[in-house]
């Protein structure tokens, strides 16, 4: 039997990807709060901030906030992909193969779109265009 016909598996699982979701975009909100204060306080001071110091710190951290909204993105975007996944039915198929995803695998990473095959095969894909471009 299929893991994801056991509806109470599914509802496990379920539960979880949305207190991920939560948490995201919490985080997410966070991080766009910050940055928005932030612009604002720039503002205040002028474009030159009375402290070089504080002015390079301020980049940095602004820097910093706008790679962690990118990557919470792509993972609340994993995350609403895998719910959709179970309302219509699909979660736990291989987007790319169509067989079932390892349980174990799921259980670990509930989002998850691939078999730990094809994952390896897509992350190398992956790396070899970040490197050719
Ligand atoms: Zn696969």
């Amino acid at each position: 039997m299929n893991v994801t016909d056991n509806r109470e598996w599914l509802e496990t699982i379920r539960a979880r990807l949305e207190q991920r979701r939560e948490e995201l975009e919490r985080q997410y909100q966070q991080g766009l709060r910050f940055l928005v204060a932030e612009g604002q306080s720039q503002a205040d001071e002028g474009t030159v901030a009375s402290h070089p110091a504080d002015a390079a710190s301020d980049v940095m951290m602004a820097e910093y906030q706008q790679t962690m909204l990118r990557t919470l993105e792509e993972e609340l975007q994993e995350v609403r992909l895998a719910l959709e996944r179970i309302m219509e039915g699909r979660y736990g198929i291989c987007v790319d193969c169509g067989r079932p995803i390892e349980r174990e695998r799921l259980e670990a990473v509930p989002w998850a779109a691939r078999c730990i095959a094809d994952q390896g095969r897509f992350e190398k894909e992956v790396e070899r265009q970040r490197r050719s471009s």
